[in-house]
């Protein structure tokens, strides 16, 4: 054994496919050829003004430099009530029913830790976001991947879920607005989950990091307003996306209070909780106005249909996402996802993220990130129209 070799646990975790990509973007960037990514999602604006000014405020004051407690201050329970009741209408106890994460990175990686036992599975949607199948593995256990079938909406067929494998399930993990398949939840699904759960016993756990960025006038739901969910499920709200507050690690887990509880208790022995000022500034984020939202959406949304429009001239057939900050889209016939991704770079020096970095399942798509500069996106597209068409 060498000082440096890694645990069988994290040596069991899949390699990185993508390094030949990386390699590739590397070596024209350094022969000094202008590439774009439009790989990343990482909002490219500013976390909004009266954010900023909250946290500047809360950061002078010596009382919230302390180690915050991983219950969370009372002023951050309250405010996400409070947005629940008025954007969701479920009603959360910000005594018992919401405490900090930092980031839903965290808070999906140490749940699996809380409720995982090695040789345990967890259900993980694919394509999804890769902490879903990476703690798990992490934690010992077993990741089972629940396929998400375009033509359900880019819901998973849970009666095709074998038996024993849901009878093992102790955690399940979606996501809606989904990346990178920028679904929006179809109609019924989560009442669907709220019995398969109950049925085998199995915690619930809803990424919602994306429910305050959509489009033409679609409203994402939260999972807890389904009848049932919060007796079987958790939901994982992260600012990161929706407040331009990527780099702030600001999320809070809502729902079932014991769940929420042993969470908790993990995280005592893990982390010392999210820096107060932080709770306060994601407090004012989730009390503020919601105009600078609604004006990133209108952006992204003129984002979103240059990136379409140019796809449908090059004979991609996509659909325009009702929510996320992503467009999925099915690679040309006879491309898999990173020979399409390898084409568009080598032809147009623009990065797309091959779909099968998000799991099997992704594999015949590939994904555009909404996230980069309006005169960068009409570059990249034009260079796309240009070479590909
Ligand atoms: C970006 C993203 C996250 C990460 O959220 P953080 O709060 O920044 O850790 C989690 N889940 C999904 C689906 C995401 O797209």
């Amino acid at each position: 054994m060498g000082i440096a070799d890694p645990s069988k646990r994290l040596e069991a975790m899949p390699p990185y496919m993508f390094a030949e990509l990386e390699r590739k973007v590397a070596g024209k960037r350094a022969a000094g050829i202008d590439v774009i990514s439009l790989g990343i999602g990482d909002p490219d604006e500013p976390t909004y003004p009266h954010i900023v000014s909250a946290m500047q405020e809360a950061v002078a004051e010596p009382a919230n430099q302390k180690y915050p407690s991983n219950r969370g201050r009372p002023e951050f329970r309250e405010a996400f009530a409070e947005f629940y009741d008025e954007r969701f209408g479920v009603e959360i106890d910000p005594e018992a029913e919401v405490i900090p994460a930092v980031g839903a990175k965290e808070c999906i990686y140490n749940l699996c830790f809380a409720f995982l036992d090695p040789g345990g599975v967890a259900l993980a949607s694919d394509p999804g976001y890769p902490v879903y199948t990476g703690g798990p593995i992490l934690a010992g256990a077993t990741p089972e991947l629940l396929p998400l079938v375009p033509e359900l909406g880019f819901a998973p067929d849970l009666s095709a879920v074998p038996a024993e494998v849901a009878a093992k399930a102790r955690l399940m993990f979606l996501n809606y607005p989904n990346n990178p398949s920028g679904a929006v939840v179809p109609e019924g699904f989560f009442e669907m989950v709220v019995s398969f759960a109950r049925e085998h016993e199995i915690l619930v756990v809803h990424d919602n990091a994306y429910s305050e960025t959509t489009y033409d006038g679609y409203v994402a739901p939260s999972f807890l307003a389904t009848p049932g969910a919060k007796e079987v499920g958790v939901e994982v709200f992260s600012l990161s996306k929706g407040y331009n507050m990527t780099g702030w690690r600001c999320a809070a887990i809502l729902g079932n209070p014991e769940a929420i509880q042993t969470y908790w208790r993990l995280k005592t022995n893990v982390d010392s909780g999210l820096f107060e000022a932080v709770q306060l500034a994601g407090a004012a984020a989730l009390r503020g106005s919601r105009g600078p939202l609604e004006r990133m959406n209108e952006t992204y949304t003129r984002r979103r249909d240059l990136v379409v429009g140019a796809l449908r001239e090059i004979g991609v057939e996509v659909s325009a996402p009702k929510g996320t900050i992503y467009v999925w889209a099915p690679v040309p016939e006879g491309h898999s996802s990173t020979s399409f991704a390898e084409l568009v770079l080598e032809e147009a020096a623009v990065i797309v993220s091959p779909g099968s970095m998000y799991g099997p399942s992704g594999e015949g798509f590939f994904r555009i990130s909404l996230t980069t500069p309006d005169d960068r996106i009409s570059e990249a597209v034009e260079r796309m129209r240009e070479h590909l068409a």
